[in-house]
């Protein structure tokens, strides 16, 4: 809601609006648990100031405090931001033999996550993959992978003394091609730090393997470390996404946080124990609660928010029952409709409407012109939101100069309260409103 919206629900909440006051409080807290949550200093930083700007002025629900509001705020934020475009389940493996790069520290998970992928891939998407461990510093890793290979009945390439990463690469690729893989992940060898030597053999297997997806898998449960980590593969390998191991763990989980503010790269999986089942595609809604450790306040608000539009609706119902419809009640299901998904999805639902929103799509009533609306009735005195037959030319060009709109405009408005109006006092009329209450729901 923006800052002029929130003037409507002074009047309906007990507390009103957030003030920067409210806001710079409950934000304090929520600094302190992103740290907890090992988000790293300058993402939470930089996460907390906009969200600031976000929160102040916005209103307060009923029968929630401030606090509780501004946290609401920030778990949306953190959901929206937490959340890439499109399925992070969603791998490009087509054109095979498509190979997939495994990269990230020593101990990161990836040996396990390749399998574990491998084993995915395998069975939910009936692809032939072959997995080849790159990491000639340790045979027991690449033994480990085969051990791995073998539990799952997964392919992997043979075991060949002497080589290097990639002549193992270029191996691989061979075996993927002429072997008929739709698939050949490459899971590399990691330091326990970043170092010149590693990037560049990354950098080299890169170029044989020419890779469709490059995934760093990343501990979750390291904190500020981790943006110097993701900083550097993607900025030295190029990553297409990320995968968040032993999220099974205590951790809160911040690391994910960091991750999507520094590289922009979609998380794709987090890995939920050493078993080969243990991984699941990333969920930003479960991983936005434990990063913030106040999942009760965020039910909370939701239930409250609901009671709230519940008793807003009731309220309006009644006046439609009496034949009331004035501009503050326009703008209320003006408000209501942006909120609920545009004209279409609530006219949709209201029996007897579905005429009335196809010419309103018609005419090119859309959310654009929703906000319109909202705006011209929010340059209206209130004598003339509550009786719009005041509005007559002088005020008219006063009210849409306000808005900044022509005065087209404002008749456009008036007409259509007119029209809805009528059509109320037959909601109302046609008995009890169960209906129009259904349609607000
Ligand atoms: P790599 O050095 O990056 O290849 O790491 P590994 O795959 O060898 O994993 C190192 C250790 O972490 C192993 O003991 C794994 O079983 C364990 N591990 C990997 N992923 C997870 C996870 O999601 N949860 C838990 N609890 N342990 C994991
Ligand atoms: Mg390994």
């Amino acid at each position: 809601l923006s800052e002029r919206l929130s003037g409507v629900f002074d009047k309906l909440t007990r507390q009103g609006a957030l003030t920067a006051e409210d806001v710079e409080t409950a934000l304090r807290e929520v600094r302190v648990a992103l740290l907890e949550a090992d988000v790293s200093l300058p993402v939470a930083r930089a996460f907390v100031k906009s969200v600031s700007a976000k929160a102040t002025g916005s209103a307060v629900t009923k029968s929630v405090t401030p606090g509780q509001q501004v946290v609401k705020i920030v778990h949306d934020e953190l959901i929206r931001t937490l959340r890439g475009e499109g399925d992070p389940g969603a791998l490009k493996i087509d054109n095979p033999p498509a190979a997939m790069l495994m990269v990230g520290l020593q101990g990161s998970g990836k040996t396990t996550t390749t399998a574990k992928l491998a084993k995915r891939l395998t069975e939910r998407q009936g692809k032939r993959v072959l997995m080849a461990s790159l990491d000639t510093n340790r045979p027991a890793a690449m033994e480990q992978l085969a051990i791995l290979g073998t539990q799952i009945g997964v392919d992997t390439l043979p075991i060949i003394k002497g080589e290097n990463a990639v002549q193992i690469a270029k191996r691989a690729k061979q075996q993927a091609t002429f072997g008929g893989y739709d698939v050949y992940m490459l899971d590399t060898a990691g330091r326990l730090h970043i170092d010149e030597a590693l990037m560049a053999e990354v950098q080299a297997v890169r170029d044989v393997a020419q890779p469709r997806e490059t995934l760093l898998v990343v501990d979750g449960l390291t904190g500020q470390d981790a943006v110097n980590v993701a900083t550097e593969f993607d900025g030295k390998v190029g990553i297409t996404g990320v995968v968040l191991t032993r999220m099974d763990g205590d951790g809160r989980g911040g690391a994910a946080l960091s991750m999507r503010a520094i590289t922009g790269k979609p998380i794709r999986f987090v890995g939920l124990g050493e078993k080969m089942d243990a991984l699941e595609t990333f969920e930003a809604e479960r991983v936005a609660g434990r990063i913030l450790g106040m999942g009760d306040i965020v039910a909370l608000v939701e239930k409250a928010q609901e009671t709230f539009e519940a008793e807003q609706a009731e309220r309006m119902m009644k006046r439609f029952q009496k034949g009331l419809f004035n501009m503050n009640d326009l703008k209320g299901q003006l408000d209501q409709m942006l909120k609920m998904g545009g004209m279409q999805g609530v006219m949709g639902m209201m029996p007897g409407m579905g005429k009335m929103a196809k010419q309103a799509e018609a005419a090119g009533f859309d959310d654009k012109a929703l906000r319109r609306q909202i705006a011209l009735i929010n340059s209206m005195t209130k004598k003339e939101r509550a009786n719009p037959d005041l509005l007559q030319a002088s005020r008219k060009k006063r009210i849409a100069a306000g808005a900044g709109l022509e005065v087209a405009e404002v008749n456009r408005l008036l007409k259509m309260h007119r029209q809805m109006a009528d059509t109320m006092k037959k909601i109302g009329k046609m008995g009890k409103g169960g209906m129009l209450k259904q349609a607000m729901q």
